[in-house]
């Protein structure tokens, strides 16, 4: 049975016998908090819990690092929308230790591309139409320098206004551990 099917039946068994009924709450988050983090699997239930927050608290943005990569990009649009659509009148921003985007070598991800069928003539295509993969792929050095320039990014931007606060952290993934960085 594949993967997909598992989580089909699952899903059959969760809605007939009303497990939903714990979750139910609005689209607005009741601590009027948006958070942007990264993917990282070890955050799932980890994050929330180590911040005391249940289902319908906060809004969660990810990305990979907790990184934005483009003032006009998907992630800060969300922000945006959680701001000034779902009431939200905190953003934190929270990178944290041991991520993948810290160890990622553009060069490395590139070669994996072609290793699984991308082609040269692909790659050399879009850097001569002016993708710079290797900047697009790079990850970051310090976490802390990271989630400063993000903090920083959305403190400035044009469309956010001031009285909405900015916070940046950073969480350990194992302890759950949380350290204040901006
Ligand atoms: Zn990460």
């Amino acid at each position: 049975m594949s993967l997909l099917n598992e989580i089909l039946s699952f899903n059959q068994k969760f809605v007939s016998e009303k497990q939903y009924e714990q979750f139910i709450t609005t689209k607005f988050p009741d601590k009027k908090i948006v958070i942007l983090t990264c993917m990282d699997a070890r955050l799932f239930e980890l994050l929330p819990k180590a911040m005391n927050f249940k289902n319908g608290d906060v809004k969660i943005v990810k990305s990979a690092g907790a990184v934005i990569n483009h003032p006009f990009g998907g992630i800060m649009r969300s922000l945006l929308v959680a701001v000034y659509e779902l009431n939200a009148e905190e953003i934190y921003i929270i990178g944290h230790y041991d991520c993948g985007m810290g160890a990622i070598q553009p060069q490395e991800m590139m070669q994996k591309m072609i290793n699984r069928g991308i082609t040269h003539d692909t790659i050399n295509m879009l850097n001569y139409s002016g993708v710079k993969l290797t900047d697009w792929l790079r990850g970051f050095e310090d976490v802390h320098e990271s989630v400063r320039h993000s903090v920083d990014m959305v403190r400035n931007h044009p469309l956010l206004v001031k009285e909405v606060a900015v916070h940046g952290l950073v969480i350990d993934p194992a302890t759950g551990r949380l350290e204040v960085v901006e």
